[in-house]
């Protein structure tokens, strides 16, 4: 018997309370007990997403929130401008080219960010753009982007700025009403320890206010009509209920743990992950600001990541992630989001000195555990 460890970044582990609640017998969402429920979830999510603004659950995976936020505030003909420097960000390319919106790149190297400076700058030179589009959290390379510097530069301009935090939400802080960002979307399966298949959009009033005008086809993704429903405490359709009950159980989970010390327990995870790969002579492939979401590291010289990612499964049981696109092969990440704790990143690096070691590279066994035991027992 192998005990099974999911440690991808996302989907991520489910806490057995959540488990638990979502095993119980399915409920009807138009009752007055989904209405109770549904009053506690958006409260909650208020609070999650750090605002005043209603959050809309739909019933889809991130992507879907991802295209929700784009046909419900553009229109055809409309230009962007999106920080791409990983695969997440090649998604809204892709979703703008999708409905005719022209895009203006402001282009990194995979494992480095996008400045501040550079979007001020783009929004200079391109004064018709409507919206700036960004990851918070890029989960193909492991960085974090500086969302507060993009929301301080589309302030007093006509862009709004959109912001995948997927990867970031209970995870790194992303304060949207007190950093001015426009519009947030995540999804279920990472931050939130839920499973994949709902997924959030938050609107502020510049985003509402795009919403009255935008003329891009939209249908299930109405987010107008699902915010009459909202009010009513009802979802616009069938709600993925069994995750909504589940969603109940983790804003109770976090609002008891408190967001800055949720914050800070993915921080040390993950700076015990980056101190633990390090001491085994690895390089991190995040050259900017790391995500405390997730690590993602440089496979060694002449090794392919994919075989030290079925070597994690194969031996150990232990699901990981490789590099997705030109980063196949090159990349391995170790996701550390969620319901994820000091003894699981222990876990992570002892299996990597295991699969290093049955690879035939050099390893000094208990280095990377010994660096991570280092952050773990320093104070706060
Ligand atoms: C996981 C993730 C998504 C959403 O992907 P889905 O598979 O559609 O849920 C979007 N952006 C980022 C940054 C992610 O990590």
């Amino acid at each position: 018997m192998k005990k099974y460890q999911l440690m991808a970044p996302g989907p991520t582990p489910v806490p057995t309370e959540v488990l638990l609640a979502m095993a119980r017998p399915m409920i009807h969402h138009r009752t007055p007990q989904y209405e109770a429920l549904f009053v506690e979830v958006r409260a909650g999510l208020k609070k999650i997403f750090q605002t005043t603004a209603d959050v809309i659950p739909l019933a889809c995976s991130g992507t879907g929130a991802m295209e929700a936020a784009v046909v419900n505030t553009l229109s055809a003909g409309d230009s962007v401008a999106v920080v791409r420097a990983g695969k997440f960000a090649d998604r809204w390319v892709e979703i703008c080219k999708a409905y005719g919106v022209t895009v203006v790149e402001m282009t990194a190297p995979f494992g480095h960010s996008v400045p501040a400076e550079r979007v001020a700058e783009t929004l200079r030179t391109h004064p018709g753009v409507k919206a700036v589009l960004t990851q918070h959290s890029e989960s193909s390379t492991g960085v974090l982007h500086d969302v507060r510097g993009y929301a301080a530069a589309a302030r007093g301009t006509d862009a709004i700025l959109i912001v995948d935090a997927v990867s970031s939400l209970g995870i790194a802080d992303l304060p949207m009403d007190a950093w001015g960002v426009d519009l947030v979307v995540s999804g279920s399966q990472k931050g939130l320890m839920l499973p994949p298949g709902v997924a959030f959009c938050a609107l502020g009033e510049r985003a509402w206010a795009r919403a009255k005008t935008s003329t891009l086809p939209k249908y299930y993704f109405n987010l107008a009509e699902e915010r009459k429903a909202l009010v009513r405490n009802e979802a616009h359709f069938t709600p993925a209920v069994g995750i909504i009950v589940g969603l109940r159980e983790v804003l109770r989970m976090l609002e008891a743990e408190g967001l800055a010390s949720v914050f800070k327990r993915h921080d040390r995870l993950a700076r015990a992950t980056r101190a633990g790969v390090e001491a085994l002579g690895l390089e991190l492939f995040a050259k900017a600001t790391p995500s405390p979401a997730l690590t993602a590291v440089a496979a060694p010289t002449g090794v392919d990541s994919e075989t030290i990612v079925a070597a994690y499964s194969k031996t150990h049981n232990i699901t990981i992630a490789g590099g997705q696109g030109e980063m196949k092969g090159k990349v391995f990440r170790l996701g550390h989001m969620g319901y994820a704790a000091e003894f699981d990143v222990i876990i992570a690096l002892s299996a990597l000195e295991q699969v290093l070691a049955d690879l035939g590279q050099p390893v000094d066994f208990g280095a990377s555990v010994r660096a991570a035991q280092k952050i773990f027992a320093e104070k706060s």
